[in-house]
C-alpha cells in the first residue's frame, strides 16, 4: 500500500482549519468549510480560518 499521495490532493484536500473560538485544529477540505458543514469538535461552531495563509491572493 503506497501512503504518497500526490501533493496537490493534499493541498485541496487536506487543509487545516483552526476554530476562531477555542483554537482547534481540524482537518477538512475547503468545499466542506466554506459550505459549513464543518463543525468544531471542541465548541460545536462553525468558524473557521486557514491555519496556513496563502502565498496567492486572489482577488
Ligand atoms: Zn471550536
Amino acid at each position: 500500500m503506497s501512503e504518497k499521495l500526490p501533493e496537490a490532493m493534499n493541498r485541496i484536500f487536506g487543509r487545516k482549519w483552526v476554530c476562531k473560538n477555542c483554537k482547534t485544529v481540524m482537518k477538512a477540505d475547503s468545499v466542506k468549510v466554506q459550505a459549513k458543514k464543518l463543525i468544531c469538535k471542541g465548541c460545536q461552531k462553525k468558524n473557521f480560518r486557514p491555519k496556513k495563509k496563502e502565498k496567492k491572493t486572489i482577488k
